[in-house]
C-alpha cells in the first residue's frame, strides 16, 4: 500500500510525461520522452512500464507524444486522446481510444475528466483525475486562461500547470519576433503571471500543492516562476500551498495526493 501520488518524469520542450499512481491504477499523462527513458525514469518512482494502465495524451506535439507508440505497443497499453490528437499522433499497432473534449471516463479506480484548452494544436485538452474524493488537475501548453480551463481545474487538491516564460525575459530575449508573438499569443504558452492568475482563480481551501510545468530553458528561471505564482496564492493569514517548479527536462516529485 502506498499513498496515491503524482510525479513529473520530464517537463519542457525536450519532453513531457507525468505519472499518476494510486494503489490499483497507474496512468501517464503524455509520453513525450523515448520509451527507454520513460522506463528509466519510472523506475525512480518504483514503477515499471508494465504497471501502467493507460497513457492519456494532451495533444499531438512531439514533446508530448514522442514515446507513445513504442511504449504503448511494447507494454500493450491503451492510449487515450481526442480524435484530433490521435489522428496526428503515430500510433500504429496500439489500442487507441478516442475521448470527447469534455469527456469523463474511468481507468481502474480513477475517474478522469478531460477539458478543452487553447493551444496551437488540433484538439488539445487538460485532465482532471479524481480518486476517493481527491482531485489532481493537469494542464500544460495552454495559450490563454478560459472559463473551461478554470472550471476544469477548480476544486483540486493538487494543480499542475504550465509556467512557460517570464514576460521580460521573453520580450528582451534572443527569439525572433514572430516566435515571441506566437509564444505569448492566445494559442501559445502561459507566462508565469498567467500561471499565478490561474492558481489564484482555482485556489480553494482544498489546494495544497502547485507544480509548475514546461518552464522555458531560454525565457524563465525556477525562482522567477515560483515568485510570480507565490505572490498570487498567498492567503491573508500567510498560509499557502507549496509551489514546486520543475526544472527543464528534469524529474519532480513524488507529490502525495
Ligand atoms: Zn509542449
Ligand atoms: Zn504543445
Amino acid at each position: 500500500m502506498h499513498r496515491p501520488f503524482v510525479a513529473v518524469l520530464s517537463s519542457g520542450s525536450c519532453g513531457n510525461s507525468i505519472l499518476f499512481r494510486s494503489n490499483e491504477t497507474s496512468v501517464l499523462i503524455d509520453a513525450g520522452i523515448s520509451c527507454k527513458e520513460m522506463e528509466r525514469r519510472l523506475s525512480a518512482f518504483g514503477t515499471e512500464g508494465q504497471d501502467i494502465d493507460a497513457v492519456l495524451l494532451t495533444h499531438e506535439h512531439t514533446d508530448h507524444n514522442r514515446g507513445a507508440k513504442r511504449f504503448c505497443s511494447v507494454h500493450d497499453i491503451p492510449v487515450f486522446g481526442t480524435e484530433g490528437t490521435l489522428a496526428l499522433t503515430p500510433l500504429e499497432g496500439t489500442d487507441a481510444k478516442a475521448i470527447e473534449r469534455h469527456g469523463t471516463f474511468a481507468v481502474g479506480d480513477l475517474s478522469i475528466r478531460a477539458f478543452p484548452v487553447m493551444h496551437l494544436a488540433a484538439e488539445p485538452v487538460g485532465y482532471s483525475i479524481s480518486l476517493n474524493g481527491r482531485r489532481a488537475s493537469i494542464a500544460s501548453d495552454l495559450g490563454s486562461l478560459t472559463e473551461e480551463v478554470l472550471k476544469g481545474m477548480s476544486d483540486s487538491d493538487l494543480v499542475m500547470i504550465e509556467a512557460n516564460y517570464d514576460e521580460a525575459m521573453l520580450m528582451n530575449g534572443s527569439y525572433p519576433n514572430f516566435l515571441k508573438r506566437t509564444i505569448a499569443g492566445d494559442h501559445g504558452h502561459l507566462s508565469n503571471e498567467d500561471a499565478g492568475r490561474l492558481c489564484s482563480e482555482v485556489a480553494s481551501e482544498r489546494i495544497r500543492q502547485i507544480v509548475l510545468l514546461h518552464l522555458s530553458k531560454e525565457n524563465n528561471t525556477m525562482d522567477l516562476a515560483r515568485e510570480a505564482v507565490e505572490k498570487c496564492v498567498m492567503d491573508d493569514d500567510g498560509t499557502r500551498p507549496s509551489i514546486a517548479p520543475t526544472e527543464h527536462g528534469c524529474q519532480n516529485g513524488p507529490f502525495a495526493l
